[in-house]
């Protein structure tokens, strides 16, 4: 899979593709990472992104012409007047990361991780001009109900939920598959709710699981000790503990994530 980052600063990236498991898939050629500089796509002398906004107000807004071109350029093809297409039937997806867009959530992950290219547009000031989200991007995403500076860190933050995702990216497969938010979390919330009720609400609220807690040695600390039955090794009784804590600690941080009672 290939991402391409659009940005003013491009030395952002320098440094968090390089750990963990993103480390990994690009060593294994399973991500390829490509950052442009948006300064490449001006052709004044003093390389402008941005201007004062039509209307008056505080603030600059990104350009669009720079922002057509570098993405024209990274596609090798020219978006020109026509529609967009619709995202769902592209292999290529066209990410403006923006505090106004629809909400990143696991099950937009999950759809990312199905393309083969993602093309993150990353804004900056008061925002992009709006035509980029009208006629260039194929989604507008935003990380979460607050305000950041930029669009780098919430592209990156995508960048880091898709890849895990990918197949062979984990070294241990299963973690994807049972984790908050996941598939298999959510059928065990069915599990313990009305099933037609619980999935025909998933369609529009999202209800899920969180992870269950986790332990490791040492089995007491400060007087702390981990759950018996975790110690025990009998494993039935170990899944049952773990989802009704994986439920408790739902109910606790996350209770708009399970179905009404
Ligand atoms: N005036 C805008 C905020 C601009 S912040 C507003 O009120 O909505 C500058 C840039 O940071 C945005 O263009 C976007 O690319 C990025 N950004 C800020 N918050 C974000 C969020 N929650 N999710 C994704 N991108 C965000």
């Amino acid at each position: 899979m290939r991402f391409d980052l659009i940005t003013i600063f491009p030395e952002f990236f320098v440094g968090p593709f390089d750990h963990g498991i993103l480390r990994r898939a690009r060593e294994t050629g399973l991500v390829e990472v490509n950052v442009q500089d948006l300064r490449l796509f001006t052709k004044d002398r003093h390389r402008t992104v941005d201007d004062r906004p039509f209307g008056g107000g505080e603030g600059m807004v990104l350009k669009p012409e720079p922002l057509f071109e570098a993405v024209e350029s990274l596609l090798g093809s020219s978006v020109g007047e026509a529609p967009k297409p619709k995202a769902a039937n592209l292999k290529t997806g066209i990410v403006l990361m923006s505090a106004a867009g629809e909400l990143f959530h696991q099950e937009t992950a999950r759809r990312y991780a199905q393309l083969e290219r993602i093309i993150f547009i990353c804004g900056r000031y008061e925002g992009v001009d709006e035509r980029v989200a009208e006629h260039l991007a194929t989604e507008e995403i935003s990380i979460g109900d607050f305000v950041l500076s930029g669009g780098e860190l919430p592209a990156m933050l995508v960048i880091d939920a898709v890849t895990r995702l990918l197949p062979g990216a984990l070294g241990n497969e299963a973690s994807s598959q049972n984790e908050s938010f996941s598939a298999a979390a959510h059928s065990e919330s069915k599990a313990h709710h009305p099933a037609g009720r619980a999935s025909q609400q998933s369609q529009v609220t999202r209800h899920g699981l969180l992870d269950f807690p986790h332990y490791t040695r040492p089995a007491e600390y400060r007087g702390w000790a981990v759950p018996e039955v975790l110690i025990g090794g009998n494993h039935a009784e170990v899944a049952k503990w773990r989802r009704s804590a994986a439920i408790e600690k739902t109910r606790r941080n996350r209770p708009d994530l399970l179905p009404e009672e």
